[in-house]
Protein backbone atom coordinates (compact mmCIF):
# COMPACT_ATOMS: atom_id res chain seq x y z
CA UNK A 1 0.00 0.00 0.00
CA UNK A 2 2.32 2.39 1.08
CA UNK A 3 6.12 2.08 -1.35
CA UNK A 4 7.41 5.58 1.04
CA UNK A 5 6.99 6.32 4.28
CA UNK A 6 3.93 9.30 4.07
CA UNK A 7 6.11 10.79 6.69
CA UNK A 8 9.56 10.95 6.13
CA UNK A 9 9.63 9.39 2.73
CA UNK A 10 12.14 6.56 3.35
CA UNK A 11 11.45 3.39 1.62
CA UNK A 12 12.73 1.62 4.52
CA UNK A 13 8.61 1.53 5.87
CA UNK A 14 7.59 -2.20 6.57
CA UNK A 15 4.24 -3.86 6.72
CA UNK A 16 4.24 -6.35 9.79
CA UNK A 17 1.72 -8.85 10.80
CA UNK A 18 -0.76 -8.08 7.90
CA UNK A 19 -2.06 -5.06 9.51
CA UNK A 20 0.83 -2.54 10.68
CA UNK A 21 3.27 -0.55 8.55
CA UNK A 22 6.16 0.76 10.54
CA UNK A 23 8.85 3.00 9.48
CA UNK A 24 12.38 2.41 11.24
CA UNK A 25 13.97 5.82 10.25
CA UNK A 26 11.34 8.52 11.45
CA UNK A 27 9.03 5.79 13.73
CA UNK A 28 5.54 6.53 11.96
CA UNK A 29 3.52 3.62 12.78
CA UNK A 30 -0.09 3.03 10.78
CA UNK A 31 -2.67 0.34 11.55
CA UNK A 32 -4.55 -0.83 8.74
CA UNK A 33 -6.92 -2.25 11.16
CA UNK A 34 -9.99 -4.51 10.42
CA UNK A 35 -13.04 -2.56 9.03
CA UNK A 36 -16.39 -4.04 10.16
CA UNK A 37 -18.82 -4.71 7.66
CA UNK A 38 -22.57 -5.67 8.11
CA UNK A 39 -25.21 -7.95 5.81
CA UNK A 40 -28.72 -8.91 6.67
CA UNK A 41 -30.22 -12.20 5.52
CA UNK A 42 -33.78 -11.61 4.73
CA UNK A 43 -35.93 -14.83 5.15
CA UNK A 44 -39.55 -14.85 3.31
CA UNK A 45 -40.18 -18.27 4.99
CA UNK A 46 -38.91 -20.07 2.07
CA UNK A 47 -36.65 -18.25 0.31
CA UNK A 48 -33.65 -15.75 0.56
CA UNK A 49 -33.40 -12.36 -0.28
CA UNK A 50 -30.14 -11.51 -2.22
CA UNK A 51 -28.94 -8.55 -4.26
CA UNK A 52 -27.29 -8.92 -7.59
CA UNK A 53 -24.64 -6.58 -7.22
CA UNK A 54 -24.52 -4.13 -9.89
CA UNK A 55 -20.33 -3.11 -9.53
CA UNK A 56 -16.68 -4.73 -9.12
CA UNK A 57 -15.61 -6.16 -6.82
CA UNK A 58 -17.65 -9.20 -7.70
CA UNK A 59 -19.78 -7.50 -9.53
CA UNK A 60 -22.65 -9.90 -11.05
CA UNK A 61 -23.11 -12.09 -7.84
CA UNK A 62 -24.93 -12.52 -5.36
CA UNK A 63 -24.59 -10.73 -2.03
CA UNK A 64 -27.00 -9.67 1.05
CA UNK A 65 -27.80 -5.77 1.39
CA UNK A 66 -25.33 -4.49 3.39
CA UNK A 67 -21.82 -2.43 4.06
CA UNK A 68 -18.90 -0.87 5.89
CA UNK A 69 -19.99 0.68 8.87
CA UNK A 70 -19.26 4.23 8.92
CA UNK A 71 -16.70 6.07 11.60
CA UNK A 72 -18.57 6.78 15.04
CA UNK A 73 -21.79 5.07 14.17
CA UNK A 74 -22.89 1.20 15.67
CA UNK A 75 -23.35 -2.27 13.61
CA UNK A 76 -27.38 -2.26 13.61
CA UNK A 77 -27.30 1.59 13.18
CA UNK A 78 -24.67 0.50 9.97
CA UNK A 79 -26.87 -2.24 8.68
CA UNK A 80 -30.18 0.28 9.04
CA UNK A 81 -28.28 3.09 6.41
CA UNK A 82 -26.87 0.63 4.07
CA UNK A 83 -30.34 -1.42 4.11
CA UNK A 84 -32.32 2.63 3.42
CA UNK A 85 -29.88 3.05 0.88
CA UNK A 86 -29.40 0.18 -1.06
CA UNK A 87 -32.73 -1.48 -0.97
CA UNK A 88 -34.55 1.49 0.01
CA UNK A 89 -35.94 -0.68 2.83
CA UNK A 90 -35.53 0.00 6.73
CA UNK A 91 -35.74 -3.04 8.87
CA UNK A 92 -37.10 -2.82 12.07
CA UNK A 93 -34.61 -2.99 14.54
CA UNK A 94 -35.86 -5.04 17.28
CA UNK A 95 -36.41 -7.91 14.62
CA UNK A 96 -32.56 -7.78 13.65
CA UNK A 97 -30.63 -10.85 15.41
CA UNK A 98 -27.19 -11.12 15.43
CA UNK A 99 -26.69 -14.59 13.41
CA UNK A 100 -23.26 -15.07 12.68
CA UNK A 101 -19.28 -13.20 11.54
CA UNK A 102 -17.21 -14.13 9.71
CA UNK A 103 -13.34 -12.28 8.32
CA UNK A 104 -13.41 -11.18 4.41
CA UNK A 105 -10.58 -9.91 2.29
CA UNK A 106 -12.09 -7.20 0.02
CA UNK A 107 -9.86 -6.04 -2.74
CA UNK A 108 -10.60 -2.23 -3.98
CA UNK A 109 -9.02 0.15 -6.10
CA UNK A 110 -5.37 -2.32 -5.09
CA UNK A 111 -5.84 -2.12 -1.60
CA UNK A 112 -6.85 -4.94 0.22
CA UNK A 113 -9.30 -4.22 2.96
CA UNK A 114 -9.57 -6.93 5.85
CA UNK A 115 -13.23 -6.98 7.14
CA UNK A 116 -15.07 -8.31 10.04
CA UNK A 117 -18.33 -8.92 8.93
CA UNK A 118 -21.57 -9.37 11.00
CA UNK A 119 -24.47 -11.32 9.78
CA UNK A 120 -27.88 -10.18 10.33
CA UNK A 121 -30.97 -12.38 10.15
CA UNK A 122 -34.72 -10.95 10.04
CA UNK A 123 -37.56 -13.48 8.98
CA UNK A 124 -40.71 -11.41 7.18
CA UNK A 125 -44.05 -13.16 7.18
CA UNK A 126 -44.96 -11.84 3.66
CA UNK A 127 -45.18 -13.84 0.48
CA UNK A 128 -41.76 -13.16 -1.74
CA UNK A 129 -44.05 -11.58 -4.75
CA UNK A 130 -45.36 -8.68 -2.22
CA UNK A 131 -42.08 -8.13 -0.49
CA UNK A 132 -40.48 -7.64 -3.98
CA UNK A 133 -42.33 -4.46 -4.15
CA UNK A 134 -41.34 -3.52 -0.77
CA UNK A 135 -37.47 -2.50 -1.76
CA UNK A 136 -36.30 -0.15 -4.41
CA UNK A 137 -32.43 -1.09 -5.40
CA UNK A 138 -30.63 1.36 -5.76
CA UNK A 139 -29.56 1.47 -9.35
CA UNK A 140 -26.10 2.16 -9.03
CA UNK A 141 -24.93 -0.82 -6.45
CA UNK A 142 -27.34 -3.40 -7.42
CA UNK A 143 -28.54 -5.15 -10.70
CA UNK A 144 -31.47 -6.48 -9.49
CA UNK A 145 -33.41 -8.35 -6.17
CA UNK A 146 -33.54 -11.92 -6.34
CA UNK A 147 -35.37 -14.01 -3.88
CA UNK A 148 -33.77 -17.86 -3.87
CA UNK A 149 -35.92 -20.63 -2.71
CA UNK A 150 -33.94 -22.75 0.37
CA UNK A 151 -33.47 -25.42 -2.16
CA UNK A 152 -32.27 -23.66 -5.20
CA UNK A 153 -29.06 -21.29 -3.92
CA UNK A 154 -26.20 -22.63 -5.51
CA UNK A 155 -23.30 -20.92 -2.78
CA UNK A 156 -21.36 -20.98 -5.92
CA UNK A 157 -22.89 -17.70 -7.61
CA UNK A 158 -22.28 -15.80 -3.81
CA UNK A 159 -19.71 -13.13 -3.96
CA UNK A 160 -17.77 -13.42 -1.22
CA UNK A 161 -16.03 -16.38 1.15
CA UNK A 162 -17.76 -14.70 3.69
CA UNK A 163 -21.01 -14.25 2.51
CA UNK A 164 -20.58 -18.13 1.20
CA UNK A 165 -20.33 -19.12 4.48
CA UNK A 166 -22.82 -17.30 5.81
CA UNK A 167 -25.45 -18.58 3.76
CA UNK A 168 -24.13 -22.20 4.09
CA UNK A 169 -24.41 -21.84 7.61
CA UNK A 170 -28.47 -20.41 7.60
CA UNK A 171 -29.10 -22.87 5.38
CA UNK A 172 -28.14 -25.83 7.55
CA UNK A 173 -29.26 -24.33 10.83
CA UNK A 174 -32.45 -23.44 9.55
ZN1 LIG B 1 9.48 7.49 8.16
Amino acid sequence: MFTYCPSCASTNIRFEDAHVFKCPDCGFVYYHNTAASTALIIDSGNSIMFVRRGKEPAAGKLDFPGGFVDPREGAIDGLIRECREEIGWTPERGALSLFASFPNVYPYKNIVYNTCDLFFSICLDIPPEKMEKMFSPQQKEIASIVFAGYDKINLDDIAFDSTRAAADLYLKLR
